[in-house]
């Protein structure tokens, strides 16, 4: 064997020299160790046969137009190749081609490498990537809603509010916010269960989230406690989405007892100067939280509006028919 020879014998990769008609000529030993033949059973055959049957006439078709056409393909091409062993077994390869011309006569040099443990280190890879997305997902989802109810929680409450009253400046409209506190939900916690306690919270805050209109922000407050603000309704009609929210409460089916809630409502008239949007809510939360104080000691389920508290002609309840 001259060193040529030698080279070509074993070079860590499998060669296949192909005739014009798609025949093999000449194989190396490692071409022999990755498909599982002696090269007596390969030469001479159809390089098809080492083709998994599925993809085989498509091989030939493209074989015939390389032939016609000739030009060096670089290994690691986007596409996904597969050879087939003597015993069926398939194998993800790369394959690189080399056409060349020997004694006048066409023939292409075919290098096919296995990529067996790359494939698996890709998958691996792949397979990691998204777990640690759906991880990512999950927190991001941990970090702004509420695990029982779904809700927002308190801080993308915090976020979302604030740019609403951002919004509400700009386009100089209404912002109205709303306190919602269950009635002696202690009670339900007390008489039936926490987990049925659960179930009610849960009840709520899909009721809520199904009456609420599409631009509203509705949030868990924590414990029994919701929040809810709304752009563009005035006083009064932030009262009359305050007692349909509060009626559709009142309306749940199938729990161990009926489920009332008491709301308080603060208004935002449109401002002609900016102030901090975090000042604002927590002022406009305050008036919210007293009005629902006031609801509370009123006789609960009930809507109290923070500009009514003062004036005695306008008890709670005003806006129920
Ligand atoms: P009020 O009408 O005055 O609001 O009375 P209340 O019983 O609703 O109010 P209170 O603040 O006394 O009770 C609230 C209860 O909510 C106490 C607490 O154990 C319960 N709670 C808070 N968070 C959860 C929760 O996530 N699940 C359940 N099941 N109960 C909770
Ligand atoms: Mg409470
Ligand atoms: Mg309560």
């Amino acid at each position: 064997m001259n060193v040529y020879q030698r080279i070509f014998e074993y070079t860590p990769d499998a060669l296949l020299l192909v005739d014009q008609a798609g025949h093999i000529t000449l194989v190396n030993a490692q071409a022999e160790t990755l498909f599982g033949y002696d090269r007596s059973e390969l030469i001479g055959q159809p390089v098809e046969m080492l083709v998994p049957p599925r993809f085989a006439t498509h091989h030939a078709r493209h074989r015939n137009g390389f032939m016609a056409e000739a030009h060096g393909r670089q290994m690691g091409a986007a596409v996904e190749l597969f050879a087939q062993q003597k015993h069926g077994d398939e194998l993800p390869v790369d394959i690189m081609l080399s056409p060349m011309i020997v004694d006048g006569h066409h023939f292409t040099l075919c290098v096919v490498r296995d990529i067996t443990e790359r494939k698996a280190a890709e998958d691996k890879l792949r397979q990691q990537t998204a777990e640690l997305q759906k991880l990512h997902a999950e927190l991001k989802e941990l970090a702004s809603h509420d695990g029982l109810t779904g809700l927002y929680n308190w801080r993308a409450f915090y976020e979302h509010a604030g740019q609403m009253l951002k919004t509400a400046h700009r386009r100089q409209e209404y912002t109205t916010l709303l306190m919602l506190d269950l009635d002696h939900f202690k009670q339900i916690n007390d008489g039936f269960g926490h987990a049925e306690g659960d179930r009610v919270l849960r009840a709520v805050a899909s009721t809520l989230n199904v009456t609420a209109r599409e631009n509203d922000i509705v949030a868990r407050h924590g414990g029994e406690e919701f929040v809810v603000a709304m752009i563009g309704l005035s006083e009064a009609e932030g009262l009359v989405a305050a007692e349909r929210l509060r009626a559709a409460i009142a309306a749940i089916e199938n729990m161990k007892t009926p489920i009332t809630v008491s709301i308080g409502v603060a208004t935002l008239a449109p401002q002609a100067d900016k102030h901090e949007p975090s000042r604002v809510l927590a002022d406009l939360l305050d008036k919210a939280d007293q009005a629902l104080y006031a609801a509370k000691n009123n006789g609960r389920n009930q809507v109290c509006h923070f500009d009514h508290l003062a004036d005695l002609t306008h008890p709670c309840n005003q806006s129920r028919p």
